[in-house]
Order: C-alpha cells, then structure tokens, then sequence
C-alpha cells in the first residue's frame, strides 16, 4: 500500500478515537480498508458506556460495519488500522473475519494488549493515539472521581435519601444482622418521616451523596457535644472501593473544624469487617466498643471509633 494512503487510515482511526473522547467513552478508534481498492469498508469506536457492554470496542464496531458492508463473516483482502493495541476479544474477532493484517498506533501497555496472537500485526508508533488516551484518563481521573454532598432538606430530597437508605440496607445488611433486623431498623431509624424527626428534634444534617448528577449514596451527621457524630455514611455497590467514602469523612472533618469541633466520631458494628477495614485505612482509631438496645429485643454490638476533625 502506498504510504499516503496509510495516513489517511490512521487519521481517521485517531479521528474515531476522538469522537469516541468526546462521548465520554475510551479513546479508541478503528478502520477496515478493502485492500483492492483502499476504500473504507469499516469504521467503529469505542462505545461501551454508552451500550453498557464490554463487547463495544472499536475494532468489534468497525468489523460488524464490514460485514455489512461486504454482505458476508469473511473479510480476506482487507487491512485493520486501529489506534491502540488490540486486546484478546479483538484479536480473536479478526482471526475469526479472517482480516489479512492489523497496523497500531500504539501498545497497550497494561495487561490487555494481545497483538501476539496475530501473526501480522504491526505498531506504527503514533503519538497522537498515546496522547488521546493520556489526555482523556488524566481527565476523567480528576472530573469523574470528585463527589459531591448535596445536603438534603425539601422532602423530594429527604425521600430520595430515604429510597437510598431502603435499597443500600437491604442490599448490605441482612448478610450481617439477618432480614428481620434489617427491616427492622430500616422501618425505624431510615424512613422519611424518621429522617424528618431526626432533622427536628435531634439537630440531624442529612446529604445525598452524588457523583455526576447521580445519587450515589447518602450520609448524615449531628453535632454531639464538642465532636461531630457520623451517624450515616453508605454507598452503593458499584460505588464502595473507591475512594468516596474517605471524600465523605474528610468533607464532615471541614464542616466539624469550621464549626470548632474537634473529631469526628461513629460507630461501627463489630462484624462489619468491611467498613472497619475502610474506616481504620481513612485513620479512625477505636476508642471503645458498646451494646446499645434498639429495641423490639434488638441490639446494636458496635465499636466506636474517632478521627481528628
Ligand atoms: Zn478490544
């Protein structure tokens, strides 16, 4: 192939990648040249956000446009250009369409690249497919991995913590104090009508925990003598691990410093390993354990732990 008519492929590979960019998803892109006539038979880019699949990659799109193109699985006499190493899906997609070679701008070098599996495949070495890739994780990094405490207060928002409440507890809880328990102090201390009591009568500052425009969680506390009590901080599933939570702390820490005081303290159920794991890795020391009766033969057996607002 002539070498001009390769540029063309890979800016327009990077051309994908970057429309890929702009749509939130992973900047990869990729073409599938007809080598007979070096036209353009398949585009695709990156579209697992939006199609909430792993299947989504570039090249998957560009070889089913193919396909469709050439009416047919087979795609002998044709040319991939794709702008990041192909990972194993990919690479086992075009030994499958049987596409004579793959060109890549540049390895990947995490886990995934997977070019050994093809017999001819070849990095060009572009910057430009590195670059787009580094640009949109430093990105995404600082933009998609801050939340936000919105604090809650009309009841549209008070019931939406409520809604949290109901669906984080009985996703998280019945494992550890049974479904009986669960529900129990569900019905209780998390309702909407509780939260307002909570609001009313106990000096409770509810949030909602959001990340983008979505509701993540929520979290609540209440100032207690000269500390900052944090009765509440959940997340859901797909949101644990990373990170969130010590944003959380940290953000109750400024409010109790800027209102003079001096820690924040919660407690801890004794078998929720999981959240004494991530409360004593943010620096919460246990200061002290205790049995609290919460009634209907119920009780709390918590550890108390504390941290320097
Ligand atoms: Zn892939």
């Amino acid at each position: 192939m002539e070498e001009d008519k390769s540029l063309v492929y890979k800016d327009e590979a990077l051309r994908l990648a970057q429309c890929a960019a702009a749509l939130g998803e992973v900047p990869v892109g990729a073409v599938i040249v007809r080598l007979s006539d070096g036209q353009i038979i398949g585009r695709g880019y990156n579209t697992c956000e939006k199609g909430r699949s792993p299947l989504l990659h570039a090249e998957m799109s560009a070889i089913k446009e193919a396909c469709a193109f050439l009416g047919g699985w087979r795609l002998e006499g044709t040319a991939m250009y794709v702008t990041l190493e192909p990972c194993t899906m990919c690479a086992g997609a075009v030994l499958n369409a049987r596409i004579d070679s793959v060109f890549y701008g540049t390895p990947d070098t995490g886990v995934r690249g997977a070019a050994h599996l093809l017999k001819n495949a070849r990095c060009y070495e572009d910057e430009r497919c590195a670059e787009v890739l580094k640009t949109f994780f430093g990105n995404r990094r600082i933009k998609m991995d801050r939340i936000k405490l919105v604090k809650a207060e009309t009841d549209d928002q008070l019931k939406r913590t409520a809604a949290l409440a109901d669906e984080i507890w009985h996703e998280y809880f019945p494992s550890l104090l049974g479904s009986a328990q669960t529900d129990y102090m569900v019905n209780r201390f998390c309702t909407f009508e509780a939260e307002k009591e909570n609001i009313r009568n106990e000096g409770y500052i509810y949030y909602i925990i959001k990340k983008g425009g979505e509701d993540i969680g929520y979290t609540a506390v209440k100032p207690d003598g000269e500390r900052l009590f944090l009765s509440k901080l959940y997340l859901k599933a797909e949101h644990r691990g990373k990170g969130y939570s010590r944003q959380a702390v940290d953000m109750h820490r400024e409010y109790a410093r800027k209102n003079g005081l001096v820690s924040v303290w919660l407690t801890v159920n004794k078998g929720n390993f999981v959240a004494i794991r991530a409360y004593e890795g943010i620096g919460f020391k246990r200061t002290g354990s205790g049995v609290t009766d919460i009634g209907s033969g119920f009780v709390m057996d918590d550890h108390f732990y504390e941290i320097k607002a």
